[in-house]
């Protein structure tokens, strides 16, 4: 029952209403944040698409009233008989101003816009500098920088992930320098995104795979962070491959334990050394023509590892000197790179939390992979493992099928997010 559980929220919903009225297709996942958003919206039929009257975005609207109407007049009589003439009063309130778009849909729960193609160009969005959004031409391989067409926002549910790295993109080139602007941004797939202060931050879109590199030591090798990473990934079906970066500083026999529980688990994990060279060929192997995302903690060496993979990239690393305990990192955004042997990968900005996004609680369980066969045994179907007689995954854990590390791991995962959920304005645990 718990496994049907997991299958459907995989599955996508059937558009909603009568055909005449044109629903966007939306997820099973959509979550209540943005149903509301969509609540906003009409929809027409239309011969290149179809028109949807979305709101305006606050920065393209006029102050609606005069403020400090009641203390201007407070302060001076006079002016108290001329308020009724010069202070219109109207009903047309910030929700009631839209815009008309046409758009089609992408495939997924997003409204595509209909653009003519002629003079544009297609590339992938690399980085963001400053304002600019740093885009790479498909064909050439030459970086243009961009900006956003101000339409863009108003189609996007979230302003804040308009356009995110990794995109693929229209855009069209403007002025004879290497300057374009953003038309269109085609429908996402392979997202890997955390909560920040109760909204989705997408750190990259259209990967297949996740690199989740941790330390032997230097920082200490900290299996929570791994384990909320690969939760994210099974949520958006994405395949994770663990690295244990810096084995030169420990003797590579204390690993087996990790390496033992992540394998059995089903997860690649490659163990290496960017200072002597170890692993270095399997991961390059792992990275070949994929579309890799590299997380984890900053200074763990992920900017290293990657130089050391291909010789060409030239990523900016920390010296020795540099590095600090305390969490001193070179790479402050996330920066996507073509491979010279095939494939991308997107250097993302380390971080130390790792808040899980639309993922509740309840169905975390389903997102540790070896907790699945085991979940229907549990007598209660809303068990959560913690407390329960008649537990599945208790027993599966007593009974050494599942290591007793990774089920502590879920517990912690949950107590965290049970605190965080109750106390929202005090931020994450931390992890
Ligand atoms: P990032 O923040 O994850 O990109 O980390 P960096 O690539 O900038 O590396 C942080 C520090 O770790 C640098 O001083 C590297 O020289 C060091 N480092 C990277 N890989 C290794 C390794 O395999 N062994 C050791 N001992 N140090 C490493």
């Amino acid at each position: 029952m718990k496994e049907c559980r997991i299958l459907r929220m995989n599955s996508v919903s059937a558009p909603a209403g009568p055909a005449s009225v044109m629903l966007p297709l939306r997820l099973a996942n959509t979550t209540e944040r943005e149903r509301m958003a969509d609540k906003g919206r009409k929809y027409h039929r239309s011969n290149e698409g179809k028109k949807v009257r979305v709101d305006l975005r606050r920065n393209k609207q006029t102050r609606a009233r005069q403020q400090n109407v009641t203390h201007e007049m407070l302060s001076d009589t006079d002016t108290a008989a001329d308020v009724r003439k010069s202070e219109r009063v109207t009903g047309r309130g910030s929700l009631s101003r839209r815009r008309t778009l046409v758009g089609m849909d992408g495939g997924g729960d997003e409204l595509l816009r209909v653009v003519a193609q002629e003079g544009c160009r297609r590339g992938r969005v690399s980085s963001f500098i400053g304002l600019h959004v740093m885009v790479l031409d498909e064909n050439d391989g030459m970086e243009f920088a961009c900006s956003i067409r101000g339409v863009l926002r108003s189609m996007a549910r979230d302003a804040r992930n308009v356009v995110v790295t990794g995109d693929r993109v229209l855009f069209r080139q403007e002025g004879d320098a290497k300057q374009g602007v953003i038309e269109r941004v085609e429908p996402r797939h392979g997202i890997l995104s955390r909560g920040s202060q109760g909204r989705e931050h997408v750190l990259v879109s259209n990967i297949d795979q996740v690199l989740i590199v941790g330390t032997a030591a230097d920082p200490e090798f900290k299996p929570q962070l791994i384990d909320r990473y690969l939760v994210s990934a099974e949520r958006r079906d994405i395949q994770p491959v663990i690295c244990i970066n810096k084995i030169d500083l420990v003797d590579p026999r204390s690993l087996l334990a990790h390496v033992r529980i992540y394998g059995r688990a089903g997860y690649p994990v490659v163990l290496t050394c960017a200072h002597d060279g170890r692993g270095i060929d399997q991961l390059r192997h792992l990275l070949k023509d994929r579309q890799t995302a590299v997380s984890g903690q900053s200074g763990v060496g992920k900017s290293t590892l990657l130089n050391c993979v291909d010789s060409e990239l030239g990523l900016k690393t920390a010296d020795v000197s540099d590095w600090s305990r305390k969490g001193t990192h070179t790479t402050r955004r996330a920066r996507l790179v073509p491979l010279s042997f095939g494939g991308w990968v997107c250097d993302t900005p380390g971080i130390r939390q790792f808040e899980l996004w639309d993922i509740s609680l309840e169905e975390v369980d389903g997102y540790y992979v070896e907790f699945r066969p085991f979940l229907t045994y549990c007598r209660f179907q809303d068990c959560t493992h913690i407390h329960e007689d008649g537990c599945g995954i208790k027993q599966a854990v007593a009974q050494k099928l599942i290591s007793e590390a990774r089920y502590q791991s879920y517990l912690r995962l949950r107590q965290d997010d049970t605190w965080a959920w109750k106390n929202p304005a005090r931020g994450h645990a931390k992890q």
